[in-house]
């Protein structure tokens, strides 16, 4: 049994779920300590315990300390059983986080996988629905991996309520990915969502973007959507020949629009003024796919430490060498060896 320590690095739930992810990946059991030590809630909040149940039942996993609040599980997965999935947060917590956690082992195993999630669908601290389907997706979708999904209700924190299907068709091998350069912006689009809230809050976010980024009004878009409570998120998404990036903001009680918008905007001006294909978050998403593919390279900004910590874990798990070099500020290289 491998033992992964949940406080290292960062001590968030990453940890967790890349463990999980590479433990029914690779048929190897896992005891993981101090879960999610760094937070200030610590241990297994709802969101955790969808993730893993979500490895359980995919894995028909034997598992201990699986309860809110356990700061330690042991997670000891059978063979991955491709098929349909149902799987219900039970709050607003994250829906695309649960869904990371088990594609990879249901894209890699021997028939098609269909899933439904109910929960979060644009989370703040997550990749929400539109930055899976948008940047992360496409990326995997280059590496061989065939998966189409469709969002039938938006979910935001606090209210939930959110739903959406995803088609995973396996493949046997994921290829290697080699994104060193971003080649030229093709579009650019800015959406504010809202529910329940009103229409000018929206409107001053695009109207930030106009004034700050000085893109055209057809460009920016206000999009109204049915959801079970209030929620408001700006999405910016740029499109290259090589790349998408999404850089997402969600609104918060107390928080004025521009400020919200600001947000978005200061992380889309941060990786504009770098030249590099990859964005923070992107970046250690990407880790898991290429370590359990062919691996490959990328250039990405500075390292989060979040980044640090996952490398951390998947080294820990699979003895993948992942080697990462700066060759200037927010210009560094990673090269996944999977030989
Ligand atoms: P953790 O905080 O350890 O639970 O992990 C959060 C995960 O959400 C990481 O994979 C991040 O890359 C991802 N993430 C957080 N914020 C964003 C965002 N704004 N856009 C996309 N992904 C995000």
């Amino acid at each position: 049994m491998i033992e992964i320590d949940g406080a290292q690095g960062e001590g968030g739930g990453q940890i967790l779920r890349t463990s999980l992810t590479l433990s029914v990946c690779l048929g190897v059991p896992v005891r993981i300590k101090n879960i999610r030590a760094g937070r200030k809630k610590p241990g297994l909040l709802r969101q955790h315990l969808a993730c893993l149940r979500a490895a359980k039942a995919i894995s028909h996993a034997e598992v201990s300390g699986e309860q809110l609040g356990a700061s330690e599980i042991t997670f000891a997965p059978g063979k991955v059983r491709p098929g349909k999935y149902h799987f219900p947060i039970g709050s607003a917590g994250s829906t695309s986080l649960v869904f990371q956690t088990v594609l990879l082992p249901l894209l890699l195993a021997d028939g098609a996988s269909e899933l439904c999630f109910e929960g979060g669908t644009h989370n703040a601290s997550a990749p929400s629905f539109d930055f899976i389907a948008q940047a992360y997706l496409p990326l995997l979708a280059r590496m061989g991996a065939g998966i189409e999904l469709a969002l039938d209700n938006h979910g935001f924190y606090p209210a939930g309520g959110g739903s959406w299907r995803a088609r995973v068709q396996p493949v046997s091998q994921l290829s290697k990915l080699e994104l060193t350069e971003r080649g030229e912006i093709v579009d650019c689009e800015a959406v504010a969502t809202f529910a329940h809230i009103p229409a000018h809050v929206a409107q001053r976010e695009l109207a930030q973007v106009r004034n700050k980024c000085d893109w055209q009004p057809d460009r920016l878009y206000q999009k109204r959507v049915k959801s079970q409570g209030p929620g408001n998120l700006l999405s910016l998404r740029l499109q290259f020949e090589k790349v998408t990036e999404v850089f997402e903001s969600v609104g918060e009680l107390g928080l004025s629009a521009e400020r919200v918008a600001q947000r978005g905007i200061s992380q889309m001006q941060g990786y504009l003024n770098s030249g590099v294909p990859v964005g923070v978050y992107l970046a250690d998403q990407l880790l898991l796919p290429m370590a359990l593919g062919a691996g490959g390279r990328f250039r990405t900004l500075n390292p989060s430490q979040h980044f640090l910590t996952n490398i951390q874990v998947i080294r820990n798990i699979t003895g993948t060498e992942i080697q990462i070099m700066e060759f200037d500020d927010n210009d560094w290289e990673v090269v996944v060896d999977c030989n």
